[in-house]
């Protein structure tokens, strides 16, 4: 695995708090299978650029601005999960995609993958002409 960027941590805080209540540095190094320093150094940081408040003691809180991103980091992953489901990548292979493409995609694209999505869920009709597709594919695949 990479090392997790600015955004990971981001991202990471903002769904522990969403589930817990509170994001503690032990719980995001779990999280990101890092070592619980660089979560700290990486706190120091995204403290100092006003993402969050950190306070040793009394763990941390994330600032408008830090909610704001996280908010839409983690509309992020759960939307481009959902794309990688609808176009019919394997279910085990979709978390690590996603990881590997969120942070590489613009903000115009996640948008327009966010109108495919809607494509596809306001007619059924569409997904099953898609994977009538795929199954032609895969036919013609295994012919060759
Ligand atoms: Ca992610």
């Amino acid at each position: 695995m990479t090392t997790p960027s600015m955004e990971d941590y981001i991202e990471q805080i903002y769904m522990l708090i969403e589930e817990k209540g509170y994001a503690r540095v032990s719980d995001i190094a779990e999280a990101l299978a890092v070592h619980p320093s660089s979560v700290t150094k990486m706190v120091q940081k995204l403290d100092k650029d006003e993402y969050l408040i950190y306070e040793k003691y009394r763990g941390l809180i994330l600032t408008p601005k830090g909610k704001k991103i996280g908010k839409r980091l983690v509309y992020r992953h759960e939307l481009l999960e959902q794309f990688l489901r609808i176009i019919g990548v394997d279910e085990e292979k979709i978390y690590d995609d996603v990881e590997g493409i969120e942070h590489h995609l613009s903000w115009n694209s996640i948008d327009r993958i966010g109108d495919l999505v809607q494509f596809f869920e306001e007619n059924d009709e569409r997904s099953v002409q898609l994977k009538a597709i795929q199954k032609k594919n895969e036919q013609t695949n295994q012919e060759s």
